[in-house]
Order: C-alpha cells, then sequence, then structure tokens
C-alpha cells in the first residue's frame, strides 16, 4: 500500500477552468501568437485584466500585442500559468555558460513579471533564483556561479531602487562572494553596473555597524524566506504546490 501510486484528488479540488474565453496573446516583432484561458491571465491588479477592460479589446477579437516582449519569456510564463512550475532550469551537463544564461533568463522572468504586474509570479522567480545560486557549473565543481557583469546591469537597468530582486542579489554576493567575482570588473571596469557596486559597498558597512545581519543572510543557504517575496508579513505565502514558506 506504501508504494501504491494514488492519482485521485477531491473531487471540485480542481481550480481549472477549460470553459473560459480564450484570449490571443501576440509577442514580439516576429509576432508569436499564444491562446490563453483569460481565467488564467487576469487575476486581480494584473496587467491583462486592466487591458481586457480596455473599449478597443472589448469589441475586437480579444487581442492583446506585447512586442516589446520576449516571446520565449512569455511562453515560460504560460507555463507556470497553467502548470504551477517554472521551466527553466538548464541542461547544463559540460558548460558553466548555460548556468550563466539560467541567471539571465530568471531575471528576464522576473522583469516580465514586474511588466504583468503578477508579483506572485515574481515571487516564485525569486525563489527559484535562491535555487539556482546553490547550483555549480560543472557537476563536480562545488564552486558556485553567479551572474555576469552583463547581466547583474541588465537587472539593473530594468529594476528600480530596493526592488527585492535587487536586493537578494545583493545578499546573494554577501553570502557566497568571492575576490574573484570581482576579476571581470577588474579587467573592465566600464562593464560593471555603478548603483550595483553602490549597493554593495552599502551592504558592506551596514555589516561593519551590524554583523548580525550575517546570521541573517546565512539562513538563505538553508531555508528560503519571504524576505524578498512581494506579500505582507501577515499574508499567506502562495506555495502553488512547492514548498510552503513560512512568512518571517
Ligand atoms: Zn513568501
Amino acid at each position: 500500500m506504501a508504494n501504491l501510486n494514488d492519482p485521485r484528488a477531491d473531487q471540485d479540488s480542481s481550480t481549472m477552468n477549460f470553459q473560459a474565453s480564450i484570449i490571443k496573446v501576440v509577442v514580439g516583432t516576429d509576432k508569436y501568437t499564444y491562446r490563453v484561458h483569460k481565467s488564467y491571465l487576469t487575476k486581480p491588479g494584473s496587467f491583462f485584466e486592466t487591458a481586457l477592460k480596455k473599449p478597443w479589446i472589448k469589441g475586437h477579437h480579444r487581442t492583446i500585442e506585447l512586442p516589446e516582449d520576449d516571446p520565449y519569456d512569455f511562453h515560460v510564463y504560460v507555463q507556470w500559468l497553467y502548470t504551477g512550475k517554472l521551466f527553466c532550469k538548464p541542461l547544463y551537463e559540460q558548460e558553466p555558460e548555460t548556468e550563466e544564461r539560467n541567471y539571465g533568463l530568471l531575471f528576464d522572468l522576473y522583469v516580465l513579471g514586474q511588466k504583468l504586474l503578477d508579483r506572485e509570479f515574481q515571487d516564485r522567480v525569486v525563489d527559484a533564483t535562491i535555487a539556482a545560486s546553490h547550483d555549480t557549473g560543472y557537476k563536480e565543481s562545488s564552486k558556485r556561479l553567479f551572474p555576469s557583469d552583463g547581466v547583474v546591469d541588465s537587472l539593473y537597468r530594468r529594476t528600480s531602487k530596493g526592488c527585492p530582486m535587487r536586493r537578494l542579489l545583493i545578499d546573494l554576493s554577501i553570502c557566497q562572494g568571492g575576490e574573484g567575482w570581482m576579476v571581470p570588473a577588474q579587467n573592465d571596469p566600464d562593464g560593471i553596473n555603478v548603483e550595483f557596486l553602490i549597493d554593495l559597498a552599502t551592504a558592506f558597512y551596514k555589516i561593519q555597524a551590524d554583523d548580525t545581519i550575517m546570521d541573517k543572510l546565512e539562513e538563505l543557504d538553508e531555508d528560503p524566506g519571504c524576505e524578498y517575496h512581494h506579500h505582507g508579513k501577515d499574508e499567506e505565502c502562495g506555495s502553488y504546490g512547492g514548498k510552503k514558506i513560512e512568512a518571517l
């Protein structure tokens, strides 16, 4: 009985509504078309809920265009809407660069969530980034990889001061970083984002003033918290079938 694979779930426990109307979303300059159930797209307060209230959308063929966005990012977003999973893990057998690309994709997804006003999606991307920070480029290596200067710059250029992903990046840098991470910047000082350097230096000064901050940061390695999520301290953390995270 213990090994029995039971596929059953409670009757009426599914939240999927396949009778909902379909919205066409056209993404990128090459106009990739996605057809998504309206009930998945229109979370309260989201970009799509607002967009679908526009009179010209109502009377039209219920098509929303996102010409400036990347179709692959949107593809991952739609997959998450339907499954609660982020299909973004790199198949990194040989190349450490694939790990590098993973951070790039995660940051792109975070920025997409920012545009679409989907804070729950952003919170899950934060969780994925914390998980990715434990990965190493090569299987035998214990050395964790860090986003390149270009990827960091790309995040900073598209987010604002105090953004949770920026805070996470700084905290990860303090916890896991080393002198070696600064070598590319030493070789190409113009390639590193100045705002990032200011945040990093400020964080180190804070540690000088209050070294208990390090204890809090070390918890990142053991139990990802809600420190970087959008929900309030008294609100339940959405888990979407993943690990339930207790609010701090
Ligand atoms: Zn949370």
